[in-house]
């Protein structure tokens, strides 16, 4: 009758039933954008939970990211426009460097 070579370590022995317990996870729809996410849990998608803007998402920062930019470049276009004729030469050199 064949035997085990060697005693199974706790380790290996609770390894073994460590995935049984394991059940694929429920997804809800968020109630705003309808993406699917953990019930309970704050939408990653759009940074709403019941309703209620809670989270910075990715989107909303690269979103207030190009108002800065576009605000940037329009007072700059606005600052380089009128003074072009006066101080064209040291505006210019200054953005350069
Ligand atoms: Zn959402």
């Amino acid at each position: 009758m064949p035997v085990p070579k060697r005693k199974l370590s706790r380790k290996r022995r609770d390894q073994r039933s460590a995935n049984k317990g394991l059940e694929p996870k429920s997804l809800a729809a968020c109630q705003t954008c309808q993406a699917p996410n953990m019930p309970h849990q704050v939408c990653r998608e759009c940074g709403y939970y019941k309703g209620t803007k809670v989270l910075r998402t990715k989107v909303d920062r690269m979103y207030t990211r190009g108002q800065a930019r576009e605000a940037l470049a329009a007072s700059r276009g606005a600052a380089m426009a009128p003074k072009a004729p006066a101080e064209s030469t040291g505006a210019g050199e200054g953005a350069a460097e």
